[in-house]
């Protein structure tokens, strides 16, 4: 947009060459600085033009405001500082793929008397039909910007058609292996036994929780959470498909056995979700180890009939989810049930003798305790009255008040106080204790634990100690 000013035809015309490129339109079209350099330059000498300066914007999209253009903000520095005719440039998109943004700063140029032109294309505002070409251009250049991230999407894809490896990382068993475009994902010897036992142990076990458990300890140099191998048998890359390509790589299983393991995955989820299991001991069982109560959790194992049976466990989470305690035992519901019916009575029994041995020492020394301390206040009062600094009538009603105390504590001596275990003692002289309990139902059973148990202790030499509440 040339205007001609009569100043800038009787002078040289300084100008002030303005460069953008983008990170990506540098590796992609190979839009470099130097090119635009020796363009803008090669321009100037043959227009006869005085270069104030070279302005390079570098690694600026056109997406990026214009505060942060910081070789533009320069460049309309010296302009306003009258340094500059005139703003050549290679092409219009070098300078705005935005209208908004093209018109305040051509604003400014106006103010100030300066105009700008294209090397390689041709714009003249003087007319309106030039204007209305420009303000396309503009527009055709703003649309192209929003799409560029549409472009590279459609880049990956046909690098996954080509089936060469994109950015991200592989599940276990794959590496990306060549150089540049004949990179490939090809198996990893370091990992092929892992994936091929991850699909193994989770169709034999139908276990996510025992697939992890296998995968960490036979493979310690390739940690691997419950939740990524939940996702590694989901991905598609196993049976050589990646992002719907087939034969992208080599497989580990077939299609067939894929899906297989997707409706067992789905029925485990199922099971998991709407589990009807109750846990009878919930809440009731502490950790040996760091005393927190163990969480319970159904454990499936394939029988010989190919039957999956389900069962309850009790586990430390502090072991399982973030290994912060040693306690790596899995408490058998059943097991600890038929535990408690062997040795309930006899842990109740044990119980009822050692409370009331203790309530009774407990009482006594209480009585005992209370009877001296009432004798020494009967002393003092004795001192006081000797020595005249209390009256007859003060003393004797004192006296009569300790007397009066003394007695209900002699008299107390005899039946020590002691924690009520009524309940204990009717479920002891109940003989159909265990006919009634093989009667109950999970919640009922729970809430009959409930009524007697604290907690409960896993116990190397006993199995489990028992706190009654
Ligand atoms: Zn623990």
């Amino acid at each position: 947009m040339k205007k001609n000013f009569e100043t800038i035809l009787d002078k040289v015309i300084r100008v002030g060459l303005y460069i953008r490129v983008s990170t990506e339109e540098q590796a992609r079209h190979g839009y470099s600085i130097e090119s635009q350099k020796a363009r803008l330059t090669e321009w100037s000498k043959e227009h006869n033009y005085n270069i104030v300066d070279f302005y390079i914007d570098e690694g600026k999209s056109a997406r990026t405001k214009l505060s942060n253009r910081k070789e533009l903000l320069r460049l309309l520095d010296d302009v306003n500082d009258e340094k500059i005719d005139r703003i050549v440039i290679w092409r219009l998109d070098r300078w705005f793929r935005n209208v908004a943004d093209y018109y305040r700063v051509q604003d400014q140029l106006e103010k100030n008397n300066v105009d700008w032109e294209c090397t390689d294309e041709d714009y003249n505002t003087t007319t309106s039909n030039g204007r209305l070409y420009l303000n396309i251009k503009l527009s055709i250049a703003q649309n192209e910007s929003d799409q560029t991230s549409d472009r590279i999407k459609f880049n990956f894809e046909n690098m996954v058609k080509n089936k060469r490896p994109i950015s991200g990382a592989l599940p276990p068993g794959y590496m990306v292996a060549g150089e540049k475009q004949n990179k490939r994902v090809v198996k990893d010897p370091n990992l092929e036994q892992m994936a091929i036992d991850m699909f193994d142990k989770y169709e034999e076990t139908i276990s996510l929780s025992a697939t992890t458990k296998y995968l960490n300890e036979t493979y310690p140099f390739r940690p691997i959470a419950y939740e990524c191998v939940k996702k590694f048998l989901k991905n598609p890359i196993y049976y050589g498909t990646y992002r719907g390509v087939t034969n992208y790589c080599e497989a580990y299983i077939s299609k067939e056995r894929y899906d297989n393991i997707q409706s067992l995955l789905l029925k485990n989820h199922r099971k998991n979700n709407r589990s009807t299991h109750i846990f009878i001991f919930s809440g009731l069982i502490r950790c040996f180890d760091c005393n927190r109560k163990m969480g319970g959790s159904i454990a499936c194992r394939k029988h010989a009939d190919g039957n999956v049976i389900k069962y309850g466990t009790y586990k430390c989470c502090k072991h399982f989810l973030d290994k912060q305690c040693s306690n790596n035992h899995t408490i058998n519901e059943s097991k600890l049930e038929n535990w408690l019916l062997d040795n309930f009575i006899k842990e109740l029994n044990n119980y009822i003798i050692e409370t009331e041995k203790v309530d009774e020492k407990l009482a006594i020394k209480n009585n005992i305790n209370k009877i001296e301390s009432l004798n020494r206040r009967l002393d003092r009062l004795n001192d006081l009255y000797i020595d005249g600094k209390i009256t007859k009538e003060k003393y004797d009603l004192e006296y009569n008040n300790i007397q009066e105390k003394l007695n209900i504590e002699k008299q107390c001596k005899d039946i020590p106080k002691t924690r009520d275990l009524s309940k204990y003692k009717t479920l002891l002289n109940n003989n159909k204790f265990l006919d009634i309990y093989n009667k109950l139902k999970g919640e009922n059973k729970r809430k009959f634990w409930y009524k007697y148990i604290d907690h409960i202790i896993q116990d190397k030499e006993k199995g489990f100690i028992v706190f009654f509440k």
